[in-house]
């Protein structure tokens, strides 16, 4: 099989060579058709992610080298092993990356995602910019017939990331409209999510004016600069005194400075991104303005399997999606890491 795999951090992807894997037991080997490009491949691309002043979150683990990224994964069913039951070869899935140890607390109650010792796909074991990819059972093989391939491993990822984050956001809107700051792709998808559950208006936030025009062409009631003098006036006076819910899908100091901003009382700020920095607010505003903060971190394979079913339901507009070959890997990361890169792009080996 072929791979673009990282062999040092902070450094391009390469091409590598490995013998294609062989399965047994529950394991299933896929055929990667498509993998998408994913922002959090520049933090493990890194190996850290900044935390603010100066301070950084080593992300290397013992992750072997070569490591294979790729988290997006949508592909066909090439061999399985024995016990791999209810799937058949040239059967097309998208694969849930966010796979835990399967035995502790959070894998039993089904958060899997949140495991602290994870086989997640591209993250802690090989992914999907390459040939082939090893998926540990069928369990995590999620059926996306009828939904368009190239857009089925991104759903995994910015796609289940988004309507986690609607999911936490949706029961705050009582106190005020949606407000979804940082349109990438991650927002994009929380945007169309958020169309589908909830009648109320969305706004969106965004310092990039095409970002801007994209969210009203998919739905958005109005979209704001966030390093417009006036914005806080502005989103008061179209809010009604504040939004419900804000969700930070940058997830940077300035955008969760802003976020906050613009929450009305008994509101919620749902942090998505991971840009990185550090934020402060004085203690007394939370119980003042009654002031919940929230993190959501990609989302549960139930999740998943919700969200699926809304995307076969036609709830979800397509996003648009650049098709690019395996070995422009490295550098479209480098193109996303430049911000050069509107909607996604999607490796197909
Ligand atoms: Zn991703
Ligand atoms: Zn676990």
């Amino acid at each position: 099989m072929l791979r673009q795999s990282l062999v040092e951090y902070a450094k391009p992807l390469e091409t590598t060579e490995a013998p294609t894997p062989t399965v047994s037991g529950c394991e299933v080997l896929l055929r990667v058709s498509h993998c998408g490009v994913c922002h959090s491949d520049l933090h493990l691309q890194d190996g850290y992610f900044d935390l603010g002043g100066g301070q950084k979150l080593d992300v290397r683990g013992n992750r072997p080298m070569p490591f294979t990224l790729g988290h997006e994964i949508a592909g066909v069913v090439e061999a399985a092993g024995p016990a791999a039951t209810g799937i058949a070869k040239g059967e097309r899935y998208a694969a849930y990356p966010w796979i835990g140890c399967g035995k502790c607390g959070l894998c039993a109650r089904g958060d899997e995602h949140m495991c602290n010792q994870p086989r997640a796909l591209g993250v802690t074991v090989d992914g999907g910019y390459a040939t082939h990819v090893i998926v540990p059972h069928p369990r995590y093989l999620l059926d996306v017939t009828g939904i368009a391939p190239e857009i089925a491993g991104a759903l995994m990822c910015s796609g289940l990331t988004g309507y986690s984050a609607i999911k936490k956001a949706i029961g705050y809107l009582r106190a005020g409209p949606l407000l979804i700051v940082g349109l990438g792709g991650v927002g994009m998808m929380g945007l169309q999510f958020a169309r589908a559950a909830t009648d109320k208006p969305i706004f969106a936030a965004d310092i990039d004016a095409s970002k801007r025009a994209a969210a009203l062409e998919l739905g958005a009631a109005e979209a704001f600069d966030p390093a417009d003098a006036g914005v806080r006036k502005a989103i008061g006076k179209a809010s009604g005194g504040g939004v419900g819910a804000a969700i930070d899908f940058a997830g940077s100091a300035n955008s969760l400075s802003f976020a906050q901003a613009q929450v009305a009382k008994a509101g919620a700020v749902v942090v998505v991104g991971l840009i990185g920095g550090s934020f402060s607010l004085p203690v007394p505003m939370f119980p003042l303005r009654a002031l919940t903060i929230m993190g959501s971190y990609v989302g549960s394979l139930g999740e998943a399997r919700e969200m699926i079913d809304l995307v076969k339901a036609g709830k979800v507009a397509p996003i648009p999606v650049e098709l690019r070959p395996l070995d422009k890997t490295s550098r479209s990361l480098d193109d996303l890491r430049q911000g050069k890169i509107v909607g996604r792009v999607v490796i197909t080996p």
